[in-house]
């Protein structure tokens, strides 16, 4: 079976939260490896607030897998370059983000999601360019609005 195919099987019988994001409304967010999102509540919440300020694209999908196994199996299906944080596929509009991240210090999760902004945002795969681009991603002040932030970022 082609590894895609389950992917989006994962993602569609996983999704368990809406898109009620306060400022993405677009950015839906999918938690796996619970059965339901309130297992999963801190990790979310951290998400929710980086995403004021991390501006994902509309359309754009944030799966966040919320335990061990689950981040082991979806590594499997999704096959990424080697990684324990998070990992981007452009075809799928969607970022896939390792709970335990949000156990770190807060800079360090914010750069993942910066890092992983910046792939989508430059639409490149390069890790040079990706953590240059998330250097500036993630000193944006919050006081910015994400749209015209995003753009500023591309300069
Ligand atoms: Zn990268």
């Amino acid at each position: 079976m082609h590894p895609g195919f389950l992917l989006s099987v994962l993602l569609c019988s996983a999704a368990v939260m809406g898109a009620d994001l306060p400022a993405s409304r677009y950015v839906r967010i999918l938690v796996y490896g619970v059965d339901r999102v309130a297992q999963c509540a801190q990790p979310v919440k951290e998400l929710q607030a980086e995403l004021q300020t991390l501006a994902y694209p509309d359309g754009w999908t944030i799966g966040v897998v919320c335990t061990p196994v689950a981040w082991e199996s979806l590594l499997k299906i999704a096959d990424p370059p080697p990684t324990q944080a998070a990992f981007t596929n452009f075809i799928r509009h969607s970022t896939v983000v390792n709970a335990a991240i949000f156990r770190l210090r807060r800079s360090q999760y914010r750069h993942t999601l910066a890092h992983e902004l910046a792939h989508v945002v430059c639409q490149c795969k390069d890790e040079n360019t990706a953590e240059q681009m998330a250097r500036s991603l993630e000193r944006t002040p919050p006081s910015l609005p994400m749209r015209q932030t995003a753009k500023a970022a591309l300069k």
